[in-house]
C-alpha cells in the first residue's frame, strides 16, 4: 500500500468523444490534494467482461484508492455493480432500505418509478452505500487494502457525493488518527476507520496550490531558474489558465516534509510578491469579494469589451450581493455618454478604447450606481476591428477605489473569448491589488 490511486470510467460516450471526461480532471485533482498519487486512469466500454477485467487488473496493483465513475444507472449498459461483484467474486444483494430511499427520492421529485430502477438497490456484498445526490446511489468497499469507491457518472452528482461523503470519509481518516495512520504507514497495512467505513491507507503526499495573476509560466521559470523543480522532497509544478497561474507544491506529508514545503512556499511568495493572490487555491473573484467585504466597500462595473463577463465573475460567488451593486454593459457610445456620463469630447478625441474613456467609465458607474469602487473595461476583442495603433487585444481596465482612479493598459492575446476572459480577470486583479489585504 503506497498512497496511489487509480480511476476507471465507464461509458461508450466517453470513448467516442461525445462527452469530455471532466470527472477525470476533477477526481485527479481532488485525489492529489488528499495526498494520493494517481497512477492509472482508464475508460472502458459498456461491457461486463471488459469492466470486470479492468477492476481486477487495477486491484492486482493494490492502489490505496480505486474510484469508479459511471454505470450506476438503471439501464442495461449500467454495469458497475455487476462488474465489481464479479471482480471481487461476491454476490449482489438487494438492499430494502436503499430501495425505499430511492423510491422516496423518485416520489419527492415527481419522477415516474420504473421497475428497472430496482436494480439500483443492488450492492455487492460487503459494500456500504454512499448517500445519493441524484437518483443513483454509489458505494464503497474494501479489498486487500484498496478502498474502492463507485460513483455515478453525471458530473454534478459525482462531485456532490465526493464532496459530501467521500472526501470527509477519507480526510477524517487521514487527519483524525495520526497515530494509527503513522502505524499503518510504517507497517504498510491499511488502518481501520473509526467511522466504520472501509479503511483508507495513509496518504503519503501533501499538496498546496497557490494562485497568482500577472505572470506566465515561462516568466516564472526564469525568476526561479536556480530552483530544483524536481527535488523529490518539494516538487513545484504549474498550470496556466485564463484566471492566472496555479503553482502546485508537492512534498511528503510528514513534519519534515511540511517544513520543506514551507521553505519552497516562502521562496515562491518572495519572488512573486503581490502577484500571489491565494495560498489556499481560492479563485480570484472570491479573494476580491473577501477583500471588499472586509473593507466594507461596494463595487459597480461598466463593461464594454467584456459584455457582462466581469459582472458574471463577481456574481458567481454566493453572497456577492453584499458588495456587488450592479453594472452597465456600455457597448454603444450613446450608452457610455447617456448612462455613464462619459464626456463626448473624450470619445471623439481619444476614441472609445483609451485610457481616458476607461477612467471616465469607472468614475461614471460609481456615480450612477453610488458604489465605493468602480471597474471598467474597454478594448478590442477581435477578430476584426483592430488597427495599427489600436490592435486586437488592446484593452484598458479602469478602477476607482474611494475616489482615486487608476487605469492599466493591456496587450492581451488569443481568440476573442480568451481576450474577453483575460480582460475581465485583469480588471478583477487590478481591484484586488488596490484593496487592503
Ligand atoms: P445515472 O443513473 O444518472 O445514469 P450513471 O452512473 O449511470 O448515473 P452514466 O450513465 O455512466 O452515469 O453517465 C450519465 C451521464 O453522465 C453520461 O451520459 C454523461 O453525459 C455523463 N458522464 C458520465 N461519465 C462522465 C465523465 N467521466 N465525465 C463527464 N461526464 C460524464
Amino acid at each position: 500500500v503506497d498512497g496511489t490511486a487509480e480511476m476507471i470510467f465507464s461509458g461508450d460516450e466517453l470513448l467516442r468523444g461525445d462527452v469530455l471526461n471532466t470527472n477525470q480532471s476533477y477526481l485527479g485533482e481532488r485525489l492529489l490534494d488528499l495526498g494520493f498519487l494517481a497512477t492509472h486512469a482508464l475508460c472502458v466500454t459498456d461491457d461486463l467482461a471488459a469492466l470486470t477485467a479492468a477492476v481486477r487488473d487495477s486491484l492486482t496493483r493494490r492502489p490505496a484508492v480505486l474510484v469508479l465513475s459511471g454505470g450506476l444507472g438503471p439501464t442495461e449498459d449500467d454495469l458497475t455493480r455487476e462488474a465489481v461483484a464479479a471482480a471481487l467474486d461476491v454476490p449482489l444483494d438487494h438492499q430494502d432500505d436503499l430501495l425505499r430511499a430511492i423510491q422516496d427520492r423518485f416520489a419527492g421529485r415527481g419522477f415516474a418509478w420504473s421497475e428497472s430502477n430496482r436494480k439500483q438497490a443492488l450492492l455487492p456484498r460487503g459494500a456500504a452505500a454512499i448517500p445519493f445526490s441524484g437518483t443513483a446511489p454509489g458505494f464503497t468497499m474494501e479489498r486487500d487494502g484498496t478502498l474502492l469507491i463507485a460513483l455515478p457518472g453525471v458530473p454534478w452528482e459525482l462531485k456532490d457525493m465526493w464532496q459530501k461523503h467521500v472526501e470527509p470519509l477519507v480526510t477524517g481518516r487521514l487527519t483524525g488518527e495520526e497515530t494509527a495512520r503513522a502505524a499503518g504507514a510504517r507497517s504498510g497495512r491499511a488502518v481501520s476507520s473509526p467511522t466504520g467505513w472501509a479503511a483508507v491507507p495513509a496518504a503519503a503526499h501533501e499538496v498546496r496550490r497557490l494562485r497568482a495573476f500577472g505572470i506566465g509560466e515561462s516568466m516564472l521559470a526564469d525568476m526561479l531558474s536556480d530552483l530544483d523543480w524536481h527535488d523529490p522532497d518539494a516538487i513545484l509544478g504549474t498550470r496556466a489558465s485564463l484566471d492566472g497561474l496555479t503553482l502546485i507544491l508537492r512534498g511528503q506529508a510528514t513534519p519534515e516534509g511540511r517544513r520543506k514545503l514551507d521553505v519552497l512556499q516562502e521562496r515562491v511568495c518572495a519572488t512573486l510578491g503581490d502577484k500571489v493572490y491565494s495560498l489556499t487555491n481560492e479563485d480570484l473573484p472570491v479573494v476580491v469579494g473577501d477583500r471588499l467585504r472586509a473593507a466594507g466597500l461596494t463595487v459597480a462595473v461598466a463593461e464594454s469589451c467584456t459584455g457582462g463577463l466581469l459582472a458574471k465573475r463577481l456574481t458567481d460567488i454566493a453572497g456577492s450581493s453584499e458588495y456587488f451593486l450592479g453594472g452597465v454593459v456600455a457597448y454603444d457610445n450613446l450608452v457610455k455618454t447617456g448612462l455613464l456620463g462619459v464626456d463626448e469630447t473624450l470619445l471623439q478625441t481619444h476614441g472609445a478604447v483609451s485610457e481616458e474613456v476607461a477612467a471616465a467609465m469607472a468614475e461614471g458607474v460609481c456615480r450612477a450606481i453610488g458604489a465605493d469602487c468602480g471597474l471598467s473595461t474597454t478594448g478590442i476583442a477581435g477578430p476584426d476591428g483592430g488597427s495599427e495603433d489600436k490592435p486586437v487585444g488592446l484593452v484598458y481596465v479602469g478602477s476607482v477605489v474611494k475616489g482615486v482612479t487608476r487605469v492599466e493598459r493591456l496587450r492581451l492575446w488569443g481568440a476573442r473569448d480568451q481576450i474577453r476572459e483575460r480582460a475581465a480577470c485583469s480588471a478583477l486583479d487590478l481591484l484586488r491589488r488596490r484593496l487592503p489585504r
